[in-house]
């Protein structure tokens, strides 16, 4: 473990004992004290599902497909996290945004651009999407690793949503990370692997020295604008397993020489040759191969590793379910299945 993490994570379990911070944590989220108490915690939201009109191409059934199948493993134990505040959403988002979206009162072309009608149950599942990734954080702050069955909105501005994305949680939660009365960490990264651009995440810390973003993604593919990353990689249509590999290879030492105190590793696996909306030709032993890539480098450096969804539109969708679940299957074998 490098000398930075293993002070950060000494201030985490000073910060967590000491009362005066605690209301400050993503609280409400704790595995159960039973006889599961040791295993890992994984946040899910699927108990909050977004109303969607018959047809709705958003594929809502695989968090539901993708908790139902790493239950059957049994080695996690399932968590609900509690929402997000409005507070902790303000530490990135527009102020007038938030309230407009909390109230329904967005105009229709913000709305068109998310890509969801606007719903109760959108902003119930938006906040504890976002709640569940701040709970993923301070249980890698806490245990080296944390995991969320839900999160990887990247393509949320700070002021407007985009591509089925209202809230960046990623964002939120990094801020957490480096607000000295919470994470109080000083640099950290994001991993971003989903096949379109973090174009929101790398436009928020476009200006911000303390956050490394990395993305991965098609260059002919959405979002057709592209923001900076501090990092981009652009892939061309019908990448497969070697080529990609070899990239994110070279991409994780930079990100690396960087000296990242923690990782946000978005997962999307829209890069799945048989993904509707992907255009790259990555196998299953492709993605598992890149998940331990990230998720080992993070193990042997000592940097606490937060694992987030991101984007997968497979057909059939059970091929996307596996390729998710096989992301946090990796970081139990590399992270260890107890706390
Ligand atoms: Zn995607």
């Amino acid at each position: 473990m490098s000398r930075g993490a293993r002070v950060c994570s000494k201030r985490v379990r000073d910060s967590l004992i000491d009362g005066r911070n605690r209301e400050h944590l993503p609280a409400g989220s704790r595995a159960p004290q039973t006889e599961s108490a040791m295993r890992r915690p994984l946040f899910c939201c699927d108990h909050q599902e977004i109303e969607l009109p018959e047809g709705h191409r958003f594929p809502m059934a695989k968090y539901r497909l993708l908790r139902l199948a790493l239950e059957r493993d049994g080695q996690y134990a399932m968590v609900q996290p509690r929402p997000a505040t409005r507070e902790e959403i303000e530490w990135v988002h527009d102020a007038a945004y938030v309230e407009a979206f909390l109230h329904g009162t967005l105009s229709a072309q913000a709305i068109r651009r998310i890509g969801f009608p606007w719903s109760e149950s959108l902003v119930k599942r938006t906040l504890c999407s976002v709640g569940g990734t701040l709970a993923a954080a301070r249980e890698a702050l806490e245990t080296s690793y944390g995991g969320v069955l839900a999160g990887g909105t990247h393509h949320a501005f700070r002021a407007e949503g985009s591509g089925f994305c209202v809230f960046n949680d990623i964002a939120v939660a990094a801020k957490w990370m480096l607000d000295p009365k919470h994470g109080g960490l000083e640099r950290v990264a994001v991993v971003d692997c989903d096949v379109h651009q973090g174009d929101g995440t790398a436009q928020i810390f476009e200006d911000d020295a303390r956050v490394f973003t990395l993305s991965l993604h098609g260059r002919k593919n959405f979002p057709f604008r592209k923001q900076r990353s501090r990092m981009d990689i652009e892939l061309e249509d019908g990448t497969e397993d070697e080529e990609y590999l070899s990239d994110l290879g070279a991409a994780m030492d930079a990100a690396l020489t960087w000296k990242p105190q923690a990782i946000f590793f978005q997962s999307g696996v829209d890069g799945l040759a048989c993904d509707t909306l992907g255009r790259l030709a990555l196998t299953h032993d492709g993605l598992r191969r890149r998940d331990r890539m990230v998720l080992s480098a993070c193990r042997e450096h000592g940097i606490p590793a937060v694992v987030t969804l991101g984007g997968g539109y497979g057909r059939p969708l059970e091929a996307t379910v596996e390729a998710h679940a096989n992301t946090f299957r990796t970081a139990l074998d590399i992270f260890g299945e107890e706390r």
